[in-house]
């Protein structure tokens, strides 16, 4: 029988490649809500071949183009932040969370609370929420599966072993297009510089994060609440080929990593066909040709976010949400050209430094620790010298 999915972030990165698994597949499928921020043709277009039951934008101004790019047919169209909630709300048997951001936040949780498999993309939802994430996951009977291809690299290494025998869990990270420039160079970095990833190809927001390794700041995070093995048995390494997506060493010496190419379809194809196996058409690894597989340690001078990530995971309460929040500004000010790319992790730092929020008891709180964030991360914007 065909199994029924909503894609919240359809029109994404993420999005386009979870389709595309979907449409070699797609007696396998039912298709119940496909999500968007703005784009309503490219959404129409996505729900119309894919037969979805809603199509939703985020951006209530986008709700008449919307419907006029669904009309004639019986999709049903709506916008706002409390539809982007109902549609995740509808029950599908596996939804894949791809919206970027804190924005996927409520949406993820109410997918959460109707208890199914959630194939989780939307790091900074999990970073922000953090154990009211967890704790919603495990009241609500749902699933939570990694996506990201580290976390998905190291579920896979887990499986079938018991976390109270791995002694450590080593993230791999391809050290973003700028890992071998000057303090000097990273100063003058443009945003056209930072998106041009060299292994993957993906959303712009996501794309900065890698560049300023804020992207494995928030991955550290992430791995903290999937693996509770620890936050000083999490490691991080460079490895810039991007081949080896993450490793599990176990007590015994045993370290298992999981291979694959720089294609997300391989862990999203992983994620949805647990604990079966899917085809994909991503050519396999040819290790021959690839020749080497290189790996050094991580540069904490030049790159500083993941050592303020691991330090908001260890101060805990709204230290992680704080962090995430002031990055997306910061993130957004820098692609607007309005600060130097230096100063995206240097602002949050700041945000961080001066923010006095108490933890977050439930999504309300996540929420409000992030609007905080926000306001504060925004006075600090100053254009670039
Ligand atoms: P993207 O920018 O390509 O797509 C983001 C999607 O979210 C789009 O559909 C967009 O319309 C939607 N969206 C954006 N802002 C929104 C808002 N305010 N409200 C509702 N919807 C909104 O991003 P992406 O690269 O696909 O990344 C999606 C998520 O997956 C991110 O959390 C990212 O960190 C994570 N991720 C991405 C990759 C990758 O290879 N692209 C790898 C690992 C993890
Ligand atoms: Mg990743």
């Amino acid at each position: 029988m065909a199994r029924s999915i909503s894609v919240l972030g359809a029109t994404g990165s993420i999005g386009a490649s979870t389709l595309d698994l979907i449409r070699r597949n797609r007696s396998d499928w039912r298709v119940v809500a496909l999500t968007a921020n703005g784009d309503a043709e490219g959404l129409a277009k996505l729900a119309r071949e894919f037969g979805a039951e809603v199509a939703v934008v985020a951006d209530d101004a986008a709700l008449p183009a919307l419907r006029e790019a669904l009309a004639g047919t019986n999709i049903h169209a709506a916008a706002g932040p409390q539809a982007l909630v109902e549609a995740a709300s509808r029950g599908a048997d596996i939804t894949v969370a791809a919206i970027v951001g804190c924005a996927g936040l409520a949406p993820t949780m109410a997918a959460i609370e109707r208890g199914g498999v959630i194939a989780l993309a939307n790091k900074e939802a999990l970073v922000s929420a953090g154990d009211v994430m967890t704790a919603a996951v495990a009241r609500h009977g749902a699933t939570l599966l990694p996506v990201d291809s580290e976390h998905n690299a190291i579920f896979q290494c887990l499986a079938g072993n018991r976390l109270d025998h791995v002694h450590s869990i080593t993230l791999t990270a391809s050290g973003g297009p700028f890992r071998d420039w000057t303090l000097e160079q990273l100063h003058r970095a443009t945003p056209a510089e930072a998106v041009k990833h060299p292994n993957w190809s993906m959303g712009a927001k996501i794309s900065v994060d890698s560049a300023t390794m804020m992207n494995k700041g928030l991955e550290f995070i992430e791995a903290f609440h999937l693996f509770p093995v620890g936050v000083e048995r999490l490691r991080i390494i460079v490895h810039p080929q991007s081949i080896v997506h993450s490793m599990v060493e176990y007590r015994d010496g045993s370290t298992l990593a999981q291979l694959g190419p720089s294609d997300m379809r391989v862990p999203i194809a992983s994620a949805l066909a647990w604990p079966e196996r899917m085809d994909t058409p991503c050519a396999p690894l040819d290790l021959a040709a690839i020749g080497q597989l290189t790996f050094r340690a991580p540069d904490e001078d030049r790159f500083p976010a993941t050592r303020l990530a691991r330090n908001a995971v260890i101060e805990g309460g709204a230290a992680p949400a704080t962090m995430n929040a002031a990055n997306e500004i910061a993130v957004a000010a820098f692609l607007g050209g309005q600060i130097a790319f230096t100063r995206i992790v240097q602002s949050v730092e700041d945000v961080l430094s001066r923010s006095a929020m108490p933890a977050p008891a439930c999504l309300d709180d996540v929420i409000a620790i992030d609007a905080e964030a926000r306001a504060r991360a925004r006075e600090l914007m100053e254009p670039v010298r």
